[in-house]
């Protein structure tokens, strides 16, 4: 289990690599974009082949790239959908120039459609997205925290998209937060296994491809969405002990999104936390 961060790539995707290693990340998420700007600009082939050697070099873990927070496949907004369509095809392809593992993307809301209306096109949105860039980097759904219309808070829905899309270059990426605010209990040893068992009955373990690795400002439930440093919030250290000694995220990159010390994003002081943990329960 690799332990890693978000982390900022302005000024050049490969800045990235060196940020993440000054703060001791072992693998890394970046945006390819802007996340709240439509354009996207292509990552010409000389920065793909200097972003892989340095990654090399910094022995650094699979990078994960995070889809702009403006795709909206659910939509009933046709425009906006072919804008979202273009947005994560881009990200796709940069993902693929980049040997990246995949790129993480929000389903987003149904718009008050209901979820059952949007699955069909959903899912032909995410093929045409696949089927335009062809190659091995995966395109991961991320877990919602079920506020409003947003699709993805069960594990259900996301299991009747996935298998609706039909494309083995599909997968998973479980926010600790997300899950936990969408009332799914990741804390103790037999709801944690609940917890798996329910998405391996509904998704298929096998899909689960990347961790978000926050923890939670509010509740068990509370369908908010509100990130808190790893230990200090309602998940915990003993939340997270408990997490990362489950056999089912052996092998799984883990990503920290949280606000950091001084609220400049995901810091040393909180990779140490948790890799102090994965040592704790002999996960490293
Ligand atoms: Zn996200
Ligand atoms: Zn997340």
């Amino acid at each position: 289990m690799q332990i890693g961060a978000h982390v900022s790539a302005a000024g050049g995707t490969f800045k990235a690599i060196a940020r993440a290693e000054e703060i001791g990340a072992e693998c890394f998420q970046i945006f390819a974009s802007s996340p709240r700007m439509w354009s996207s600009k292509p990552i010409p082939e000389k920065v793909a082949e200097k972003y892989k050697s340095e990654m090399q070099r910094a022995g650094m873990g699979p990078t994960v790239l995070h889809g702009k927070y403006l795709i909206a496949l659910g939509s009933p907004d046709d425009e906006l959908v072919a804008k979202s369509e273009t947005a994560l095809q881009a990200d796709v392809a940069a993902a693929n120039a980049l040997g990246a593992l995949g790129v993480i993307f929000h389903p987003a809301s149904h718009r008050g459609q209901g979820f059952e209306a949007v699955v069909d096109k959903f899912a032909a949105s995410v093929r045409k997205v696949l089927d335009s860039e062809p190659g091995d980097t995966l395109l991961m759904l991320e877990t919602s925290a079920g506020a409003g219309d947003h699709i993805g808070s069960s594990f259900a829905e996301l299991g009747t998209l996935i298998r609706a899309i039909g494309d083995d270059r599909v997968a998973v990426c479980l926010d600790t937060q997300h899950v936990w605010a969408a009332g799914y209990d990741i804390t103790g040893a037999d709801t944690l296994n609940a917890t798996i068992d329910e998405f391996d009955k509904e998704i298929g373990l096998e899909f689960l491809r990347s961790v978000h690795a926050n923890d939670s400002m509010r509740d068990l439930g509370s369908s908010v969405d509100r990130h808190e440093n790893i230990g200090e919030g309602f998940i915990g250290n003993a939340g997270f002990a408990t997490l990362l000694s489950h056999q089912a995220f052996k092998d799984i990159p883990f990503y920290l999104e949280v606000p950091g010390t001084n609220k400049s994003g995901p810091d040393r002081p909180n990779l140490d936390v948790l890799k102090k943990i994965r040592t704790q329960v002999g996960a490293g």
